[in-house]
């Protein structure tokens, strides 16, 4: 039966109400990092922690991503591609996701305002499955 399937092991808690990005705190320095390394980008410690990170962050840069990305990594449909969101998001512990937004619409987006992780579906693979991505959205729109 299709089911629904993280894009990729490691990178969020799925399935779950309230999914988290997994990414991974230094045992050395307390660098934070995103998605998960195996070793500090900062001192280059090689004792790293797998953390939960805050669902909610503030919006550091964004914009719209307005044409089809070259394929690969892109596999959507080209004729049916519509702008999507894309920015960055700065969780209370300091590090930066890239990450995609539920909006397009530069009228809902500001730098500096609160977005919370959702995790919605991206596209569906071979069997059926629905592939799930997370994004973010405004907190105020929850
Ligand atoms: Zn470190």
């Amino acid at each position: 039966m299709p089911s629904q399937i993280p894009i990729q092991e490691g990178l969020f808690t799925w399935p779950s109400e309230e999914p988290r990005l997994l990414g991974s705190r230094c045992c050395g320095c307390g660098e934070v990092s995103f998605p998960v390394q195996k070793s500090c980008p900062a001192c280059t410690g090689d004792e790293t922690e797998a953390i939960p990170l805050a669902r909610e962050g503030t919006l550091w840069t964004w914009t719209i991503q307005r044409f089809p990305p070259p394929a690969p990594p892109f596999i959507g449909d080209r004729e049916s591609f519509e702008p999507f969101g894309v920015g960055y998001v700065e969780l209370a512990e300091g590090v930066r996701v890239e990450s995609r937004l539920t909006v397009n619409d530069p009228a809902q987006l500001e730098i500096g305002m609160k977005m919370e992780l959702v995790v919605e579906p991206f596209d569906r693979d071979a069997d059926g499955n629905e592939r799930m991505l997370f994004a973010f959205r405004p907190a105020a729109a929850a």
